[in-house]
């Protein structure tokens, strides 16, 4: 069964234009998928219907089974907790130190932080950094810890909005790895880029689906890239 689930689906801006149209895709849990097309072209809107941050104004979108329109608030609170995002901005709090930022997510759930948050910034790279400010930290390490703090409640899925949006290619490459360390381990993964070179440097590591937006429509890209 698919985690995420588009039938024929469409949103529009409130007074906007149509930006995305009839879009049908099942996600199989364990895929890895880059999502691309030019900016503006509806990526990061894409994704918002992905965690029902958004609802479709046609169609439907179909969330581990359950239709995101018919969810009340508890639903989609337990979806964003099998759903880590990767936020294009990050959005930390910048008054939180970098492991306070991390392990937010388990303390608004009430659960206890444990070792595991040391582990994951270890896993990260950033555990001489865990006592740091978001404003202190590279762009490359911001990105890290959005990751950490996307995985800390041990999401079935992991949608990545730009995560290597401004940061060099060699740390773009730490951020790729890690992704798919976490396909592998068999998580469901979505990466919005732009960045064509981290398509291609993904391919020889992993079997990935790529999904073009364009005319506002959703396409397979695999050949063109
Ligand atoms: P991408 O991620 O591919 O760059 P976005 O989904 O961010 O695309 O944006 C697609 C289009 O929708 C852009 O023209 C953007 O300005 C517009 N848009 C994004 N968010 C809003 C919003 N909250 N209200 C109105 N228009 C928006
Ligand atoms: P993103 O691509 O992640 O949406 P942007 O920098 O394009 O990032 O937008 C930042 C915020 O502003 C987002 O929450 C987006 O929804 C909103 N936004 C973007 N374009 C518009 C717009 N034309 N009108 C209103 N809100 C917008």
């Amino acid at each position: 069964q698919a985690v995420i689930e588009l039938r024929d689906t469409s949103y529009s801006y409130r007074g906007g234009e149509p930006l995305l149209q009839g879009m049908t895709l099942q996600v199989a849990p364990g895929s890895f998928h880059f999502l691309t097309g030019p900016s503006g072209a509806g990526k990061s809107t894409l994704l918002k219907l992905m965690y029902a941050e958004l609802q479709a104004t046609g169609g439907a979108v179909t969330l581990f089974g359950q239709d995101s329109r018919v969810m009340d608030r508890n639903a989609v609170a337990d979806v964003r907790t099998r759903i880590g995002v990767v936020h294009q901005d990050c959005q930390f709090l910048d008054h939180l130190s970098i492991a306070d930022n991390v392990a937010l997510p388990l303390m608004v759930q009430g659960k206890p932080v444990g070792s595991d948050l040391h582990d994951l910034l270890a896993w990260v790279g950033l555990s001489d950094r865990m006592h740091a400010f978001p404003p202190e930290l590279s762009g490359g390490e911001r990105q890290r810890a959005a990751l950490a703090r996307a995985v800390i409640l041990s999401p079935d899925v992991i949608l990545a909005d730009e995560p290597t949006g401004n940061i060099d290619w060699d740390m773009s490459q730490r951020v790729l790895q890690l992704l798919v360390e976490l396909n592998k381990m068999g998580k469901t993964v979505m990466v919005a880029t732009h960045d064509i070179a981290l398509i291609r440097a993904a391919k020889p590591q992993v079997s990935t689906r790529i999904l073009r937006i364009s005319n506002k429509r959703l396409q397979s890209a695999g050949a063109e890239l």
